[in-house]
């Protein structure tokens, strides 16, 4: 069993005084930074994983001297990482190594053409200018739009809780200000006049579970986000980050515990008061947040007659973002020409993503996400090779697809795939290769349909209508990550935490943690 050494968690119960107990179920990132924030505001807090290792999507696995980042690898706002060790006085730099990539991504197209994106405003005009003339008064057009998307849907509301109705309600004439009723692709062609920069301005929503055709234009807030504070990379990995934290946790008090999946919410008069393990073990709390998928603690840990708002068949009916089929794999030489985040367009865009989203079939072509975090860190493979994955979004479990035998046929089709268009004699260099399909997103982190990032980020689903921090049907239960409000995405759970500042009430203070304000305070 993975465990934190909780050194000081003495500090919240030394005095001998009873302090309110929370219980955070999922060790994702919203999970992490929600039982950080929860202590740092004094509760006693327990955090709970399934999984024997904290980071939920953000899992590492290692095989042959190659280390694998599972899940997120694009850092777009770092700082949001920096304010939860900023809550207990500590600085971030001193956990973990967080540096600039350049550039960001490179777009590479089926007719061989290449855009390199990244570096400041100028620099990108540049790239634009070389690329397509044309685009480059569309473009400083689309990044002004952006930012006040930005202002908007980030700075005031990420972190702004969505559970009443008079918010959403307020916040309806902005939205419709700011075109929130057109999708991704619809803004991003309003400006832009190149079909391939049309596709490489519009990829943001498939970062977040959606599709660009259908996900509501609030979401190109992500390419302002970028622009402001670039894209980073954590020596070491992603799971660095989560080392960072759990380092945290551990001198903070957090007691993680690994290998604890729960299987019940314990509900009395109407408020969660705890929770049951699979064990039968049960465990009481004055709070409970839940950071696993909301549809599958609705559906599958709640009983029915708590629920009044989330019915089966209302979750059954909300939209769900596409399934991920990743391939991890290593090579035996080096491939210095390739740059740490890759995306591999295929020859169709629209078409693609309505086999993936609408028409729910595996296509025989596919666009590619590459990651070669050794181009940023070479110590993330043995001397003289590469570590990658390569990710291809794919139908979710709606579509009739056995993965036990598409699987396999899928990864030789992307090998040979990757070995056409970007790494040349793959198929000789390859090593320590396996995948992960939407089977096992449902089997690994209760992902309901083994959807990537949980529900689509499509209008009808996003703020006020996305499954709400503060539960609608039982007191004390909150919730955050990526099936909740803001949304999918390391910058999203990590606001959905957020959140819960405003809207968790404060422990009574008692002594242990008025000595622990002192303390900070000298
Ligand atoms: C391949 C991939 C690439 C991505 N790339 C990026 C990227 O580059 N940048 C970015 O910002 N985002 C990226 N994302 C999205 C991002 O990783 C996720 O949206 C985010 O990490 C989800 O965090 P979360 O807090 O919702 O929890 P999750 O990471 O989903 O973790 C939830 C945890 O809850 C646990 N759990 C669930 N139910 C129970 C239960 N009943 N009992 C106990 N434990 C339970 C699960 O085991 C899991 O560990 C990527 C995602 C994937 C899959």
């Amino acid at each position: 069993m993975f465990r934190f050494t909780n050194d000081r968690s003495s500090r919240s119960t030394g005095d001998g005084a009873k302090g309110k107990r929370a219980i955070v179920v999922g060790a994702g990132f919203g999970g992490i930074a929600a039982a950080l924030r929860l202590r740092a505001r004094g509760y006693e807090v327990q955090l709970l994983d399934r999984l024997e290792a904290p980071g939920g999507r953000a899992q590492v696995y290692r095989r042959g001297g190659f280390v694998f980042d599972a899940g997120p690898t694009v850092v777009t706002a770092p700082f949001l990482f920096e304010e939860l060790f900023e809550l207990f006085g500590k600085r971030l730099e001193d956990y973990a190594d967080i540096v600039p990539v350049e550039p960001w991504y490179r777009y590479q197209f089926p007719d061989g053409r290449e855009f390199d994106y990244g570096g400041s405003l100028d620099d990108t005009l540049e790239q634009i200018r070389s690329f397509d003339e044309r685009d480059v008064e569309g473009y400083k057009r689309l990044v002004d739009m952006s930012e006040r998307i930005f202002d908007k849907g980030f700075t005031e509301l990420a972190d702004a809780p969505f559970h009443r109705f008079g918010a959403m309600m307020k916040t309806v004439p902005a939205l419709l200000k700011l075109r929130s009723y057109k999708t991704v692709h619809q803004l991003v062609a309003s400006f832009i006049k190149s079909e391939h920069l049309r596709q490489a301005f519009c990829i943001h929503p498939l970062l977040v579970g959606g599709n660009p055709f259908d996900t509501t234009s609030i979401y190109s807030l992500i390419h302002f986000l970028e622009r402001k504070w670039g894209i980073h990379f954590p020596m070491g990995g992603t799971g660095a980050i989560v080392n960072a934290l759990g380092r945290l946790m551990g001198e903070e008090g957090v007691a993680f515990r690994g290998g604890a999946e729960v299987e019940e919410l314990v509900v009395e008069n109407g408020a969660a008061r705890g929770v049951v393990l699979a064990s039968g073990e049960r465990l009481s709390a004055d709070l409970v947040v839940v950071n696993g998928d909301p549809p599958f603690l609705y559906k599958n840990m709640i009983d029915r007659r708590h629920r009044r708002r989330w019915t089966d068949q209302r979750v059954d009916r909300l939209k769900y973002s596409m399934g991920l089929f990743v391939l991890y794999f290593g090579t035996e030489r080096k491939y210095p020409e390739v740059p740490h985040h890759t995306i591999v367009l295929g020859p169709r865009f629209k078409g693609l993503l309505d086999d993936i989203f609408h028409r729910q079939t595996l296509a025989d072509d596919f666009s590619v996400y590459l990651h070669r975090p050794t181009a940023t860190d070479p110590s993330m493979a043995p001397e003289g090779k590469d570590s990658f994955y390569a990710l291809v979004p794919v139908p979710n479990l709606d579509a009739d697809l056995d993965w036990d035998v598409e699987g396999p046929k899928l990864r030789d089709r992307l090998v040979s795939f990757l070995d056409e268009r970007i790494l040349p004699g793959l198929s000789e260099t390859i090593t320590e290769d396996f995948f992960v399909t939407p089977r096992t997103f449902e089997s690994r982190f209760l992902s309901h349909k083994g959807s990537g990032f949980s529900i689509q980020p499509v209008f009808t689903q996003s703020a006020w209508f996305r499954f709400h921090n503060v539960s609608e049907d039982i007191d004390d239960l909150y919730l955050v990550g990526a099936g909740t409000h803001p949304g999918a995405g390391m910058p999203g759970v990590l606001c959905s935490a957020k959140v819960l500042d405003r809207v968790v009430p404060a422990p009574p203070r008692t002594t242990a943690v008025r000595a622990r304000e002192s303390a900070s305070a000298r």
